[in-house]
């Protein structure tokens, strides 16, 4: 009876999560309209018009639902109709060549932007590759060479989202810092606070230890989790392989580096560091046959890389890296810390032109002050 209670009041309180985020949803999308329509974001854009813009996918969809689990992935609708727009309004180079054109001093197109893809999803390959080759955009996707390397290979972080959400049980230990953490996962709300609080802090541990708690996490719930189990998941999660890197790279498809395992790598030691970046880059250099001089960060805030960081990548012969902070390049930015704009799930069109346009940043920065 106490238990019926208690599902029902968890019912509600899911019901009215939704129905606030669906709210909350709907009001940033008229919002973004507004600005759309008021003429702002052709005002910003002009304004941005003699700085590079990068922006940064993961993955492309055809068949994934609008959840949780897909925020960093774009519906292959919304990724045509953006790649539409940017090439009506941009001159869309290879990132390869607008760092070449950085760093030498030389002039770039008013109005220049390139498209990067993170962690090299097979999606990349069989979703966004025919749209981009429709428009004839050139683009860069970073590798993780590891799971270019081994068919069925899974990043952790979708591994540790696929046990929480998964799972049928409604509770979670994991020991932080030497106390035991109750995780609530009993509704999808729920779900979502532990999934982040979880991964960001086991993006803090090295591998080994990371590995242990997720094995931990594993043994409470009540089912095997195979993160491939379906089409919809395997659209999602798999990665490139080399034939699909060697095809897609004779067609204006470049490729650079996003480290062997997705190691955080502002936490590595000198020898991990070293092996991260140079075994990566040495790799996708013999499946190419061509020099490999650009490297993304794996989560990419200026809290996962350092001036350390920065010297062994120079030194290891990469001309660039991009992190994932938000904003545009001029002649002057560090070109070991590339800004880009994260481009992430959105029923709205608008807030797309928000965030490429720099409205996005103004605004945030008006509300954090
Ligand atoms: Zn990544």
């Amino acid at each position: 009876m106490l238990v019926t209670r208690e599902r029902k009041a968890s019912e509600a309180e899911s019901l009215r999560r939704l129905g606030k985020r669906v709210m909350t949803d709907m009001l940033k999308n008229a919002f973004y309209g507004v600005l759309r329509h008021g003429g702002v974001y052709h005002v910003s854009r002009q304004k941005q018009k003699n700085r590079v813009l990068i922006l940064t996918y993961h993955g492309v969809l055809k068949n994934g639902s609008d959840s949780y689990i897909n925020r960093n992935c774009v519906s292959a609708e919304m990724f045509e109709q953006q790649m539409r727009w940017l090439k009506r309004h941009y001159t869309i180079m290879p990132l390869g060549d607008i760092v070449e054109a950085l760093r030498r001093g030389e002039p770039l197109p008013e109005y220049t932007a390139a498209i990067t893809f993170d962690d090299g999803f097979r999606n990349n390959f069989t979703v966004a590759y025919p749209i981009l080759v429709r428009y004839n955009i050139p683009a860069t996707i970073f590798l993780i060479t590891d799971m270019t390397d081994q068919p069925g290979a899974r990043l952790w972080t979708d591994h540790v989202d696929a046990i929480i959400f998964r799972a049928n049980v409604r509770r979670l230990q994991l020991q932080m810092n030497g106390t035991l953490a109750e995780f609530d996962i009993s509704s999808p709300q729920a779900k979502i606070q532990a999934s982040d609080r979880i991964r960001g802090f086991l993006k803090t541990l090295n591998p080994q230890e990371r590995d242990r708690h997720i094995l931990s996490l594993e043994r409470q719930i009540d089912r095997e989790i195979d993160l491939l189990e379906d089409e919809e998941s395997r659209e999602r999660y798999e990665f490139l392989s080399w034939d699909e890197v060697r095809l897609m790279a004779e067609h204006q498809i470049e490729f650079g580096s996003h480290t062997r395992s997705h190691a955080i790598i502002a936490h590595l030691s000198p020898a991990e560091l070293e092996n991260e970046l140079l075994v990566s880059k040495r790799r996708i250099e013999e499946q190419l046959g061509k020099p490999c001089r650009l490297f993304s960060y794996p989560n990419g805030t200026p809290r996962d890389f350092s001036i350390r960081d920065q010297k062994v990548l120079q030194q290891a012969g990469y001309t660039a890296a991009v992190s994932q902070i938000y904003g545009f390049n001029t002649y002057d930015t560090d070109f070991y810390a590339l800004r880009r704009i994260n481009i992430v799930r959105s029923p709205s069109f608008s807030y797309f032109l928000a965030k490429v346009t720099g409205v996005w940043g103004r605004l945030r920065e008006w509300t954090r002050n």
